[in-house]
């Protein structure tokens, strides 16, 4: 699940890497700001999501993927309605809003110059 981190504009075009998962660790002490994007009931629902280490209780760590991914909730999902609903974000914005919320889960987790970073740097610079 993707959190706020709009930061500037770019030329690249967002799109989610295979082995990432980054924005998967949901624990809430990252992310304080939930009751600014988030409704009372998606906060009960994320709340429900979060496993013991802080990762979501439907991701696989293994294989770095979400095992619901059909069926997961609305804020786990990149697109301009769920984005304008948390955040306020108008279409045109969507792409650069969401580069920079992955940078930041990808630099929060694995590092700014990690392996994962290099992927999706390369990925949405194409
Ligand atoms: S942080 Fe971005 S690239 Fe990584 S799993 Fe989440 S949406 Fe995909
Ligand atoms: S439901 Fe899936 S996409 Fe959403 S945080 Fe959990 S593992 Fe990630």
């Amino acid at each position: 699940m993707l959190r706020q981190g709009f930061t500037g504009l770019s030329m690249a075009t967002w799109q989610c890497v295979k082995s990432c998962g980054a924005c998967c660790f949901l624990a809430p002490e990252e992310r304080p700001e939930l009751e600014n994007y988030l409704t009372p009931a998606q906060i009960d629902q994320y709340m429900g999501l979060v496993g013991p280490a802080g990762w979501c209780v439907h991701y696989d760590a293994d294989q770095r993927l979400c095992t619901i991914y059909d069926h997961r909730p609305d804020f786990c999902r990149v697109t301009p309605q769920t984005f304008r609903a948390m955040f306020n974000i108008a279409a045109a914005d969507l792409n650069d809003f969401a580069i920079d919320c992955c940078r930041e889960h990808i630099g929060d987790i694995y590092g700014e110059a990690s392996l994962e970073m290099g992927r999706f740097n390369q990925a949405v610079d194409r």
